[in-house]
């Protein structure tokens, strides 16, 4: 092993050496004084020297250090265009924030050179916040067939529909962004169907962006990955390599997606005469038509429930990217009409989700489907680090109610939609990139990623871990951070942008973990006296009828601060605020360790 992976740089070097002994004796005198530098003196030699080079710049706004709202801005001169432009979903301690996106304001600020946006495929990672983007500039987007259906769907969401500029682009063709640019899709296998990668072509060689992406030589959906064009980009020169991190950590080959349509056949089987349940995430199409096939051949009717399963299914019946017998879907209001053993329910829930339909059969709390003894439910899915204790949850639940559960601990009922290892090593060994950078993981995948790439002989100098908002200058011979631009996170709640804080957020957490006590009282403003009160209020903070004594003591400190204030003619508005929050906190804190918030309110009467 670790002979071979000496050997690659050589391998490598004889490469470009058969490369510029193959272009017509042309060569600089720069190129001559330095011989062998990478990969890219074939591709060096072939531009013509009219044409300036100018640097690349490429910026991260997300999807490094974190998995989600991957986008990144990709510039050259007077020209730039956007790589995707997707959400992610609010960690625990973001209370009440549904939606977090990336700080997209330096997008925005240079939003006069921005020719468009390219979208490597639609999970919600990459074009869940596209909708807030277009809202802020109305550029190009291209993607592949199905990705716009999406953006098309959730941009209706938004009531932007017909609004933008969507452009479907086939896998293998090119878009050309500017005299010096282009893009083109190259075809890579994932979890949906129409992911690409990105080449992008530029006077200084080729910068590929992988996307999200599996190597699966049996996909269920769509051709095989194109290898071979990330091979021919190898050749042609491939200045620097953008590549999903996702599995760096897992040795080996992520399995095909056809595995899990054989564990389905022998689950069906085992099923016998129960209903089936199966919840998968609602945009892996090539597992809901496996589940459909496995299905109609065990003579089963499917139903499919959850708002975003029934948006999926529509969209991929509609484009053709779903083959579904005539007569094998059923409406859900129909699934009672048949014997249990002939029915499959699809629905959405695989993480947990407690609004989703799976969660809600599990607590009763489903309009139309009751689970109990006669069903079978396999979990098709892995939850995302983060969503264990949900999904537990979810499990102990239905087995509560005597449903039989699988999930992926005992079965091969899901696979990775992203490249392990071998597979990661395999797009480094064909694209041959002279510089590269990890992409799409928390820090400890691209950490392992740049490790594998530097086994792979690439010099530590080549290979860069970068953070969002850091500026990297990709030049022929240099890879180097410049600079940097406002980056992070922006907090949607509701249909709002921006409009949670962190002044608001921590406000939220401290009304979560202390609750908080109201005081309220009346002052007479010309005579100074106390007219009414204190009263009391609390939520969150004790159970009011078990702690009279407590509240009373609230009261008196909170009376004894006010009458205090009253009698002193320098004691204004705010310092009686002030004195009765000061005077409580200590109070509370002494006497039971805790410190709700104390809202004063005081009324001048
Ligand atoms: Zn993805
Ligand atoms: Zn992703």
């Amino acid at each position: 092993m670790a002979e071979q992976n000496k050997k690659m740089p050589k391998t490598t070097k004889n490469h470009a050496a058969k490369n510029a002994a193959n272009q017509p004796p042309r060569r600089g005198a720069k190129e001559k004084s330095k011989p062998n530098r990478g990969y890219n003196t074939g591709r060096r030699t072939q531009r013509p020297t009219s044409v300036p080079s100018l640097p690349i710049h490429y910026t991260a706004l997300g999807g490094l250090d974190e998995i989600g709202k991957n986008m990144a801005v990709f510039e050259y001169g007077d020209d730039a265009f956007i790589i995707d432009c997707g959400m992610s979903f609010p960690d625990e301690d973001l209370l009440g924030v549904d939606v977090v996106l990336p700080d997209f304001s330096y997008a925005v600020k240079i939003k006069d050179k921005i020719r468009g946006i390219f979208i490597t495929h639609g999970h919600e990672d990459h074009i869940g916040a596209l909708p807030y983007l277009l809202k802020e500039m109305n550029i190009p987007v291209y993607a592949a067939e199905l990705t716009i259906a999406l953006i098309d769907s959730k941009l209706k969401e938004h009531g932007l529909s017909g609004k933008a500029d969507l452009h479907v682009v086939k896998a293998g063709s090119t878009v050309t962004v500017s005299k010096n640019i282009s893009v083109e899709f190259v075809t890579v296998n994932h979890s949906i169907p129409d992911a690409v990668a990105l080449a992008i072509k530029t006077p200084i060689g080729y910068v590929v962006h992988t996307g999200d992406f599996k190597i699966d030589t049996t996909p269920v959906m769509g051709p095989m990955i194109d290898l071979a064009r990330f091979g021919q980009l190898g050749n042609e020169g491939v200045l620097a390599l953008l590549a999903d991190s996702t599995n760096a950590e897992r040795p080996g080959y992520t399995p095909s997606e056809r595995v899990v349509g054989e564990s389905f056949a022998n689950l069906f089987r085992k099923a016998h005469k129960k209903r089936i349940i199966v919840a998968t995430f609602s945009s892996n199409l090539p597992r809901i038509q496996q589940i459909m096939t496995a299905s109609a051949q065990d003579g089963r009717k499917v139903a499919v429930s959850g708002r975003s399963m029934i948006n999926f299914v529509s969209i991929a019946q509609e484009l053709g990217y779903l083959h579904i017998p005539e007569g094998l879907l059923i409406d859900i209001d129909e699934i009672n009409s048949y014997p249990k053993d002939r029915v499959t329910l699809i629905t959405t829930g695989s993480q947990g989700e407690p609004m989703s339909a799976l969660s809600r059969m599990a607590f009763s709390d489903h309009r139309k489907v009751e689970v109990g003894p006669e069903d079978y439910i396999i979990i098709s899915a892995t939850p995302i680090p983060g969503n264990e204790k949900t999904v537990g949850k979810v499990i102990n639940e239905l087995m509560k109610r005597g449903c039989e559960v699988v999930y992926e601990k005992m079965y091969d009922v899901h696979v990775s939609g992203h490249a392990c290892q071998e597979e990661l090593k395999i797009i480094h060994g064909l694209t041959k990139p002279k510089f590269f950078i990890p992409v799409h993981g928390e820090q400890k995948h691209l950490y392992k990623h740049a490790a594998l790439a530097k086994i792979m002989g690439m010099p530590n100098k080549n290979v860069l871990i970068t953070s969002i908002g850091q500026t990297v200058e990709l030049t022929a011979d240099k890879m180097s951070v410049v600079g940097s631009v406002q980056a992070g996170r922006v907090l949607v709640d509701g249909l709002g942008v921006g409009d949670v804080g962190s002044i608001v957020l921590r406000d939220r957490k401290h009304l979560a973990e202390d609750g908080i006590i109201v005081v309220v009282a009346s002052v007479d403003g010309v005579s100074g006296e106390l007219v009414s009160g204190p009263d009391v209020v609390t939520r969150g903070f004790v159970y009011v009828r078990e702690s009279e004594g407590l509240i009373d003591q609230i009261k008196d400190v909170a009376y004894k601060a006010l009458e205090d204030c009253c009698r002193n003619p320098r004691c204004d508005w705010s310092t009686m605020k002030t004195r009765v929050r000061d005077d409580l906190s200590r109070m509370l804190f002494q006497k039971t360790k805790r410190s709700p918030m104390i809202l004063p309110i005081i009324m001048d009467v």
